[in-house]
């Protein structure tokens, strides 16, 4: 009997979900067990019983900053999807986690509350933007968040201050010591402005995006962090690999930090290319670039040598 049966009969639990659905990428194997919840109290109890009966749980968002493996993920796939957005006040904004960051920009622009414009350019969800301290044009999560409440592996809520998530570049305790905790809500801190100057901002901000980035096309986000005093795209670019392809996988040849799924890519075709252009770049500059996306599932699946 598999330690999960359970799962099998627990109400919104899906068994083999195609996972490639709920990847921005448009990639992946199959969740063994998923769910899509608002409810903070059923995710509670799938957490515990997990915890309990040994079934691994993995935190899905909008999967737009994940690569998920061609042989998809063991265990409960859970994307906690509660886009409740409410204004308490001038100065602070509650989030479901699943509210989207552009909408988010959007909202706050729209009721002339500044502070957010940046999320017009993250199109992932406020829990995993907490996460992975996503960020834009200057500002990223940590200088608006105000608290985080997350649920630990048995479901008990813990809340974080801003100080407390230890943030770094692309980078909080959620990655580390806390990554089996699922983020359920977020405040986030904005100030009162004139709604046609929070707008403007935040169209500069996403025609730069447009004018900048792949748009329109299936990609990941940046897949190297930038390293200090340079930028993974300019290294890349001048590795000469802007428009190398690996199967259904190509580095963009309009920034060659996004790989774009230009024909029925696969994560393996992906994982191909993220190791070409890290070996390139420390061959030729000596620059051991830092993986920024993230490795859903077994990543050694496929071959990742092609
Ligand atoms: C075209 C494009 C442009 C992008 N531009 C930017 C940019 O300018 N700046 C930037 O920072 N990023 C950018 N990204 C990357 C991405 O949008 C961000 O990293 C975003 O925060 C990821 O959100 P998501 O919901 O898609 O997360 P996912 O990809 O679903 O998950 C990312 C990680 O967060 C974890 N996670 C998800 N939800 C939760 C939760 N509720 N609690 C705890 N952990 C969770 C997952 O387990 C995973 O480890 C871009 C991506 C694309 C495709």
């Amino acid at each position: 009997m598999s330690a999960g049966e359970w799962l099998d009969t627990f109400p919104g639990v899906v068994g083999n979900e195609p996972l490639a659905r709920h990847s921005q990428f448009g990639v992946g194997g199959p969740a063994r067990w998923f769910i899509t919840t608002r409810d903070v109290a059923v995710l509670a109890e799938l957490l515990r019983r997990c915890a309990d009966s040994g079934v691994g749980v993995t935190t899905l968002g909008a999967g737009s900053n994940t690569l998920i493996s061609d042989d998809g993920i063991d265990g409960l796939v859970v994307r906690h999807n509660d886009r409740r957005l409410r204004v308490t006040d001038d100065h602070t904004v509650e989030l479901g986690a699943g509210c989207m960051m552009p909408r988010v920009a959007l909202d706050c622009a729209s009721r002339g509350l500044a502070g957010i414009e940046f999320g017009i350019g993250v199109p992932g969800t406020c829990g995993a933007s907490v996460c992975g301290n996503a960020g834009a044009f200057g500002t990223e999560m940590a200088d608006v968040l105000i608290d985080c409440t997350s649920l630990d592996p048995r479901g008990e809520p813990v809340t974080l201050t801003a100080a407390a998530c230890d943030f770094g570049y692309r980078h909080s305790r959620f990655k580390d010591e806390l990554r089996a905790n699922v983020i359920v809500s977020v405040r986030l801190r904005v100030h009162a402005d004139d709604p046609d100057r929070v707008r403007e901002r935040t169209d500069a901000i996403q025609a730069e995006r447009k004018a900048s980035q792949p748009y329109g096309i299936r990609s990941l986000g940046s897949v190297f962090k930038n390293p200090p005093d340079d930028r993974a795209g300019r290294l890349i670019e001048a590795a000469g690999l802007k428009g190398h392809r690996s199967g259904g996988a190509q580095i963009s040849s309009k920034h060659a930090n996004f790989i774009v799924n230009v024909d029925h890519a696969t994560a393996a075709d992906v994982l191909t290319l993220v190791r070409v252009a890290h070996d390139t770049v420390l061959e030729q500059f000596g620059v051991d670039l830092a993986q920024e996306i993230i490795v859903l599932g077994d990543a050694t699946s496929g071959d990742p040598r092609g």
